[in-house]
This record gives structure tokens, C-alpha cells and sequence, in this order.
């Protein structure tokens, strides 16, 4: 239960420094902010309820706090960008399932507690390399995910529409419900582990779950024979993620915590800035060092150690463990090379942050038919580097930030039940960028089970 006072949240109208961001460098936002409907949008979702609440945002940076001292692991996952339509029951269900596995195989492999993080309920919103796109001598507003524009290539879709802030509100309020309601009654219990592959035993990587799932059942048998209850078997904390690009949005949803008046993000536990918006000196960077949440960077081959330090300087001016997580997206290519300078010169700095692997963002390319891929070799590749350079510096690989989902879409190339080029027609169903799919999500987890437990 959470105490009362927990969940008292009030508005964060005139609290000081949550608007500076407005006059600080922004990119990557819509022009929405003359369209008729943009004030009473954003007055909607600055009345509504939080769907996160700031006691539950701070067990999760104590959890996040244990992982930076090398006692936990840290595994996010879930879609490139969120689709209205994708809220569905099926589709969610077996997204976190698929996570609770991964999770699973982790936490057995390599005996460590998981925390376990969808980039759900909220993840809508994405960065373009570019405003426009052009298609036959036809050019549009780039799609900038749901919660901005539709997909489809026509005028009408591709015009920025401030009422979708308040559907993505709400189908994040929908996906919470259902992941809470699947974590916490009892669909996470361990005991059921076996039942959640069934369909998926063909595969390599589902004959050593089945193995695993095995072991973990008849320990648990055993553990109830003798008369234990575990309550830890039976539900899970699960916390929900996304990127912190739309600030008009994240801005609405910014309450102020009855128990301590400081200032949180509700639409999600946990926020990152992406590769693209961490600027130092921008808005971004701005607006998530003035709340309390945990908050993630993304960083690419191209960050200096200086840059490094400086965002610690910046979001996590007290050293608290847990506040904050760097997610390298180095590419399979360049990790060796680029993430120890940065890995060295936060270890002599003294700072605690998480380090995330994020094996996929790294690593994208174009397929010979067209489409955007990822090929699995590269992604496990990189995964392989990350622990490596932490292991040579004597540091601790905290984490994998993956783009999954449950179903079996083809999306990335190879994996041991090997997807091709030919498969992308017919089971290719991102929005944006190219996910693991099922087999290939748990492939990756057993990958990182074995590196953890050689540490
Ligand atoms: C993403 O996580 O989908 C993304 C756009 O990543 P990055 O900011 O690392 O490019
Ligand atoms: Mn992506």
C-alpha cells in the first residue's frame, strides 16, 4: 500500500526554474503552438491525475542506486515509438512477458536482481534527422511519432495535432493499468514461468529457457514443500520509461510532491534525453536536471569525456546514486574504441552513474529491399564490447536498453531461428526502427546471463 501522502501530487504551475527551458536552444519539437487546440490540450493533461506517483519514482532510484553499486542489473526494453493501435491487450501482454522472461533468464543466470523497465506506457514521441520528408517530388512534415503526427503520407495525417498529447495520455493510462494489473495479480508469478513459451519450443534459445524454467520451478517446489512463501515470487515492480523529447507534454505532466514539494515527472517513472537532444546548453538537458526522477542519456560515438562529465555536473551535481544513467549507443564498430575514455574518466571523477548498453541504435542500417535493419551479430557484437571495456577498466556493466517486442515480426536480420530479407514484406510492423523480435529478445538475454555470471 502506499501511504496517503504518497500520492498527493499538486499542479507545478508556478514552481521556479520548470519553465527556463522556453527560453533555452529546442529542437526537435512540432509547430503546434498556434494550432487552435494547443492551450486546451495542454490545460487537459495539466489537470489530469498523474500515472506514476513520485513515491514509486523514488524506490525506483533506490533499485537504480543498487545497480550503479554493482548489485543489480538494469533491463529496459520495448518499442522504438508506441502506436495507438499497438495498445492492445495481446500486444502488451506479450511484450512484458517477453521482458519477464529476459528478466527470468537474468536473474537466474547471473543470480542478480533484475529491475525490469518497459520503454512503454509513453513512448510516443520521436527525434527526426530531418523536419520534412520527400516522397515523388512530394514533400510533408516528418512523422515525429503518435503523439504528434499519423504515419500515413498525406497532408492531412502529417499535420502536428496538440490532441494527440491527450490520447497518448490516455493510451499510456491504459498500457500502465494493464502492465500493473500483470505484474502485480499475480501473471509475473514465478511459478508459472513454464507456461509463458509455449508456441516458441522449436527454437535453440526456448530449449535452454525451457531448461532454466525447469530449474527455477522444481527450486520453488522444493522451497513450498518445505513450507516458505515467498511474496517476491509472486508480483513484480515493473516501471515504465520513455524518451523526455516532448516538452510541451512532459511540461503538463510535471506535478509537485505533497511529501517533499519538489518537483517530478508523472507521466513515467523513468526519462531519458536521446542522442540528439542532449545538448549540454539546450532545453532538454535543462528541464530534466530540475526533477527528481531518475533520468538516462543516450550517448553516441561522438561524445568527449568532457561532455561526460559536464551532464554529471549538471544532473547529478549531488552524486546520488541512482539519479542518473548513461546509455552508450557506441555501434558494434566503435565501442571498443570510444566507450573506455568515457568510462575512465567517469570512474576517476569519483561519479556513481548506471552504464546501459543500448546494442541497437548503434547499429542501424538499410536492407537491400529497402528497409531499416539491425543485423543481430552487430547487436550482440556491441553487447559483447560493452562488457569487455567494463571489465578491462575494473567498472560495472549496469545494463540492456533493447527495441523488442513479444510478437515474431521480422524486423533484424539473423538470430539462431535466422530472419532474412525476404521475411521483412510480410512481418515487418515498425513505425520507426527495426526490433528484436521474441526469439531473438531472449537469444539476447542468455548472451548477457552468461557474460554477467563470468564476472
Ligand atoms: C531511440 O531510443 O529510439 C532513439 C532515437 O535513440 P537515440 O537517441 O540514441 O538515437
Ligand atoms: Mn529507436
Amino acid at each position: 500500500m502506499t501511504a496517503p501522502g504518497e500520492i498527493l501530487h499538486t499542479g507545478a504551475a508556478d514552481y521556479p526554474g520548470l519553465d527556463e527551458w522556453r527560453r533555452l536552444p529546442l529542437s526537435q519539437q512540432p509547430a503546434w503552438h498556434s494550432h487552435p487546440e494547443f492551450e486546451s490540450s495542454v490545460a487537459e493533461l495539466s489537470a489530469n491525475p498523474p500515472l506514476v506517483f513520485a513515491g514509486e519514482v523514488d524506490k525506483l532510484k533506490r533499485r537504480l542506486a543498487r545497480v550503479a553499486q554493482g548489485e543489480a542489473f538494469l533491463l529496459q526494453g520495448g518499442d522504438c515509438a508506441e502506436s495507438f493501435d499497438g495498445a492492445t491487450a495481446d500486444k502488451i501482454s506479450a511484450r512484458v512477458k517477453t521482458l519477464l522472461q529476459m528478466a527470468v533468464v537474468l536473474t537466474y543466470g547471473a543470480s542478480l536482481p533484475v529491475v525490469k523497465m518497459g520503454r512503454m506506457a509513453g513512448q510516443f514521441a520521436k527525434p527526426r534527422s530531418s523536419d520534412e520528408e520527400t516522397r515523388d517530388g512530394v514533400t510533408l512534415p516528418s512523422f515525429r511519432g503518435e503523439i504528434v503526427n499519423g504515419f500515413d503520407f498525406t497532408r492531412e495525417s502529417r499535420e502536428p495535432d496538440p490532441r494527440r498529447m491527450v490520447k497518448a495520455y490516455n493510451t499510456s493510462a491504459s498500457t500502465l493499468n494493464l502492465v500493473r494489473a500483470f505484474t502485480e495479480g499475480g501473471f509475473a508469478d514465478l511459478r508459472a514461468v513454464q507456461q509463458w513459451n509455449k508456441g516458441f519450443m522449436e527454437n535453440p534459445a526456448h530449449a535452454r529457457y525451457e531448461q532454466i524454467a525447469g530449474e527455477i520451478d522444481r527450486a520453488v517446489r522444493f522451497m513450498e514443500a518445505c513450507g516458505v512463501e515467498f511474496e517476491g515470487l509472486k508480483r513484480t515492480e515493473f516501471y515504465a520509461a520513455h524518451e523526455a523529447l516532448l516538452l510541451d507534454y512532459e511540461r503538463a505532466l510535471t506535478r509537485i510532491d505533497s511529501r517533499t514539494g519538489e518537483p517530478y515527472i508523472t507521466s513515467g517513472h523513468f526519462l531519458w534525453a536521446g542522442e540528439r537532444t542532449r545538448d549540454l546548453d539546450g532545453a532538454h538537458i535543462d528541464y530534466l536536471s530540475r526533477v527528481h526522477n531518475p533520468i538516462g542519456v543516450k550517448l553516441g560515438p561522438k561524445t568527449t569525456p568532457e561532455e561526460a562529465l559536464a551532464l554529471i555536473d549538471k544532473l547529478d551535481p549531488h552524486r546520488e546514486p541512482g539519479r542518473l544513467t548513461f546509455i552508450t549507443r557506441m555501434g558494434a564498430a566503435n565501442i571498443r574504441e570510444k566507450l573506455p575514455p568515457l568510462v575512465e574518466a567517469v570512474r576517476d571523477s569519483g561519479a556513481q552513474v548506471v552504464w546501459v548498453t543500448d546494442p541497437m541504435h548503434g547499429n542501424t542500417i538499410t536492407a537491400k529491399n529497402g528497409y531499416k535493419t539491425r543485423r543481430f551479430d552487430d547487436v550482440m557484437d556491441e553487447v559483447r564490447g560493452f562488457f569487455e571495456v567494463h571489465r578491462a577498466l575494473g567498472t560495472y556493466p549496469g545494463g540492456l536498453h533493447v527495441e523488442m517486442t513479444g510478437d515474431d515480426v521480422a524486423e533484424c536480420l539473423g538470430g539462431s531461428d535466422v530472419i532474412d530479407e525476404s521475411a521483412f514484406d510480410g512481418r515487418y510492423e515498425s513505425l520507426v526502427d527495426p526490433r528484436l523480435n521474441h526469439k531473438q529478445s531472449l537469444e539476447m538475454a542468455f548472451l548477457v546471463a552468461e557474460a554477467l555470471s563470468r564476472r
